[in-house]
């Protein structure tokens, strides 16, 4: 992603969790779900992302994948920067 929304929130998320007597053990870590890892050329990037489910016919257990988001849906930067030349808007 090119910001930092995720670290940012997952700091915040452990400073907040972080209250002396909310758990029973201390805290060690906290982390955003909803994110998906992403291949770009050589690298791996962590992406915000929606899980989907998909329901097939005459097969009771659903399909579990994630489609990955665009722009990041904390502060509406575009996710993958190779398609910034192009016109779309955060909220199209
Ligand atoms: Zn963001």
């Amino acid at each position: 992603m090119q910001c930092e929304c995720i670290e940012n929130i997952e700091k915040m998320l452990k400073e907040r969790l972080s209250v002396p007597g909310k758990f029973k053990k201390p805290l060690a870590d906290v982390k955003l779900k909803g994110t998906t890892i992403v291949m770009r050329g050589l690298d791996l990037d962590l992406v915000t992302c929606n899980p989907i489910e998909i329901t097939l016919v005459g097969q009771k257990k659903a399909v579990e994948s994630t489609m990955a988001h665009t722009f990041c849906p904390f502060c509406g930067v575009r996710i993958n920067p190779e398609k910034e030349s192009s016109n779309e808007t955060p909220n199209q």
